[in-house]
C-alpha cells in the first residue's frame, strides 16, 4: 500500500494537473445512465466505507478509475486507528484493501484533506463521481459540569493515541495519578480502552501498538477499571478527585 505517497505540494498538482477528460459534476453524470466510459472516481476517506466502495466501483465496471484520498498519509481509516493493536485479526481486512489499492486502475494519494486542500466544487468538477467516505471524527458531548476537565478523554483521543493516530500522538493521558479508570460505556469499544488499560504490556509489546504509549503504560498505576453507564457516569462525577482518569466512549 502507500505506493503514491506524495509530498504535500506536489499531490495537488498530481490531482489538477492531469488531463480534465471529464467536465460533468457528479450530481449530473450520475442521473439518467449518462455516466462516461471510462468513468472517473474520486472516493474521499480510505477506510472501510471508501475501500469497499472503490472495490465495488472497480469490479462493478470496466475501465473505471478510482482516486482514494485521505487526509492522512496512511489508508485505513479506523481499521488502523481504532481496531484494538491486539486484535489483529479484525485488521486483516486491510489485505483485502491492499490488493483492491493495487489494482492499476486504483490510486491513493494521502495528505489530501477535503476542505482545506481541495473543495467539495474542484472534485466534482475533476470527477464524474464523487463519493464522500470520511468517517465521524468527532466526539458527543453529554452537557455535564467538568466534562472537560484534565484527565477526561474521550475513547476517539484515548483510541486515536494508542494506535499512534497523527492527531493524539501527543495526548499524554497521565496514567500515573491514580490506580483507577473509570471507562463510560459498556460496548467493544469501552471494554477495548479497559483492557488496554489493563492487559500485560509484555503481551501489548507484541502487538502493532504505538512505542510511546507502551511505555505510558508500562510506568501506569492503574490497576482497576470500572465500566459504566452514564448514570454511573453522573454519579462518580461528583467523586472525581478520587477517580482522576476516564475514558468517554460514545462518538458522535
Ligand atoms: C475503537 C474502535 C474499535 C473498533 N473495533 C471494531 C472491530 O473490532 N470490528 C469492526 O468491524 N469494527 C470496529 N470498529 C468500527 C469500524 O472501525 C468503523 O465502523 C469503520 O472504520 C468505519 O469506516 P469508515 O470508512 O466509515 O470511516 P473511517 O474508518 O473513520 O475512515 C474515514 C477516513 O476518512 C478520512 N478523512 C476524514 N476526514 C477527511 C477529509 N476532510 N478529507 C480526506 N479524508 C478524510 C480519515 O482520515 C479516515 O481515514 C471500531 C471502531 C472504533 C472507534
Amino acid at each position: 500500500m502507500g505506493r503514491r505517497l506524495l509530498l504535500p505540494h506536489t499531490r495537488r498538482l498530481m490531482l489538477f494537473l492531469r488531463p480534465m477528460r471529464y467536465s460533468a459534476s457528479a450530481t449530473a453524470t450520475a442521473t439518467a445512465g449518462s455516466l462516461r466510459d471510462p468513468l472517473h472516481v474520486c472516493v474521499v476517506g480510505s477506510g472501510p466505507a471508501g475501500f469497499y466502495t472503490a472495490e465495488k466501483m472497480l469490479k462493478g465496471r470496466e475501465g473505471v478509475r478510482v482516486d482514494i484520498i485521505d487526509r492522512l498519509p496512511t489508508p485505513f481509516g479506523l481499521v488502523r486507528s481504532g481496531v484494538a493493536p491486539d486484535h489483529p485479526e479484525t485488521k486483516i481486512v486491510v489485505n483485502q484493501f491492499s490488493r483492491v489499492a493495487a489494482n492499476p486502475r486504483c490510486s491513493f494519494f494521502g495528505n489530501v484533506t477535503l476542505g482545506s486542500d481541495l473543495s467539495l466544487s474542484e472534485l466534482r468538477k475533476t470527477y464524474d463521481v464523487v463519493v464522500l467516505a470520511y468517517g465521524a471524527e468527532s466526539d458527543r458531548s453529554f452537557g455535564i459540569p467538568g466534562e472537560d476537565l484534565r484527565g477526561i478523554h474521550s475513547a476517539r483521543e484515548f483510541v486515536w493515541w494508542y494506535n499512534g493516530h497523527p492527531d493524539m500522538c501527543n495526548l499524554a493521558p497521565d496514567l500515573t495519578n491514580t490506580d483507577s479508570a473509570v471507562v463510560l460505556g459498556q460496548g467493544n469499544v469501552a471494554l477495548d480502552v479497559a483492557r488496554i488499560l489493563l492487559r500485560c504490556t509484555t503481551e501489548l509489546a507484541s502487538t502493532d501498538i504505538a512505542d510511546y504509549a507502551l511505555d505510558a503504560l508500562r510506568s501506569s498505576t492503574i490497576r482497576f477499571t470500572w465500566l459504566g453507564d452514564e448514570a454511573q457516569y453522573r454519579q462518580l462525577a461528583q467523586q472525581r478527585n478520587y477517580v482522576k482518569f476516564w475514558v468517554i466512549t460514545k462518538c458522535v
